[in-house]
Order: structure tokens, then sequence, then C-alpha cells
């Protein structure tokens, strides 16, 4: 069974290429998030999307302090793409001042969002307010990236029907392997997260997604992670 990854961004590796020759040779099936329309755009043009990788159209809010919004853009293309992503809120450090910016842009990409277009968020300290926006603009199909709050919101979105994908920095924290453990398995998903995790010491490329891989089956005990994965991914598509 092919291997999901629902969360990766190409486009920070200086060798883009080679990642993108890989992912399809080994037929890892994933989503390279961007963190701007522009970037989404020139990913698009570069490269074309094929059976195994897809790129999600995306606005992070991290990027709040150094680029604004390419509303027009955004708009331009969010009609014609099936996933969105990153997106979501963080407040922490000084991108707490722009709290305000960031829930009028989150909260405009969700009301843009249809039913059947898959979101992958982020909620660095901000889950309660993710959970609202979402909720308010009656999001369909969303997944929590990389989740990191406390379980009673985690339960909240779980109420939602959303997905969880964990990656392996959260698979070697304790607090990680919580939240992990928390999740039903029928909402679980696998992401890398790379360039931003390590993988047993090293930086995340995509032949570690199989040691991803392991690594959940081990804190799980639970030996057909793989296939779950697929499942849950399948059934967020239909
Ligand atoms: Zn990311």
């Amino acid at each position: 069974m092919n291997l999901i990854d629902t969360h990766f961004h190409l486009d920070f590796y200086r060798d883009h290429k080679n990642w993108y020759e890989y992912i399809n040779q080994h037929q890892q099936y994933t989503l390279c998030v961007t963190n701007t329309p522009g970037i989404y755009y020139s990913c698009k043009r570069m490269y074309p999307e094929t059976k195994y990788l897809k790129f999600a159209l995306g606005y992070n809010p991290q990027n709040i302090v150094s680029e604004n919004f390419d509303k027009r853009l955004f708009n331009h293309l969010v009609g014609g793409v099936k996933y969105i992503g990153e997106v979501g809120l963080d407040f922490t450090g000084k991108l707490k001042d722009k709290q305000k910016e960031q829930i009028q842009c989150f909260d405009y990409i969700c009301a843009s969002a249809s039913n059947n277009q898959v979101l992958s968020v982020h909620s660095k300290k901000a889950e309660e307010t993710v959970l609202t926006i979402l909720k308010k603009n009656k999001v369909k199909k969303a997944i929590l990236h990389w989740y990191s709050g406390d379980l009673q919101t985690l339960n909240e979105l779980l109420d939602c029907g959303y997905y969880f994908s964990v990656n392996s920095n959260m698979l070697n924290s304790q607090h990680g392997q919580t939240i992990i453990r928390s999740i039903p398995l029928e909402k679980i998903l696998v992401e890398s997260d790379g360039p931003f995790t390590k993988v047993n010491s090293n930086k995340y490329n995509p032949s570690k997604l199989q040691d991803v891989y392991a690594q959940l089956e081990q804190v799980l005990n639970n030996s057909i992670i793989n296939e779950i994965i697929w499942d849950n991914f399948s059934t967020l598509l239909k």
C-alpha cells in the first residue's frame, strides 16, 4: 500500500527537483502545501501535478508579519483547487500582535472554501479560535496539522468530523504522543511537515517517510497503520 504524506513543503528544499522526482518514482502520495498564493502559482508553473504529487493553495499565518495576503490572486485560484493549505492561525510570539489580521484572513479563506475542498490547518496556540472559525464557516473537510493544543479542544474538533495529521516530532515528544493516542484511529493521518521536522535527529526528506510510519506503528502498537491511513484519506476524499 502506498504511503501518504498530507503536509509537505516541497518549495523549502534547495533540491526540490530531485525530491519531486523521488516522490513520483516512489509513488508516495504527497500533498505539497504552500505558504502564499504566489508560491502556489509558481509551484504549479514549475511542476506538473501528478497522480502522486498535488499542491495546495495556502496562506500560512506565520507570513502575516512579512507579506500581506494576496486576496486577488487567492480569489482567482481558489475555484480551481481541491486542496487549501497551509492556512490557519498562529498566536505564538510576535504573531500574537497580528491576531486580528490573521483571523480576518483565515475567516475569509474558510468562507471561500467549498464542501469538497480539503484544508490543511495550522493552529498553534490558537486552537479554540481555529475551531470557532471552522465551525462558523461550516468547513466540512479539515485536517489539523501538527496539533499541539489541549485535549478538550481536540475532542471538539473531532466532534466536527475533522482529521489530524501527525509527524515525527510529535511522535518524539511526550505531549505529542498523548495527543496521538487521543485521536481515534479512523481520524488519524500522517504528515512530514518537511523540512521542519526531524527523523532520528536528521532533517526530514521524502526518503524518510517510511520511518515516520514505522515510528507511528510503534507508538500505537499497531502493525497495519499504512492501511488505516490509506482508508482514512480515501474516506476524507470521498
Ligand atoms: Zn507546514
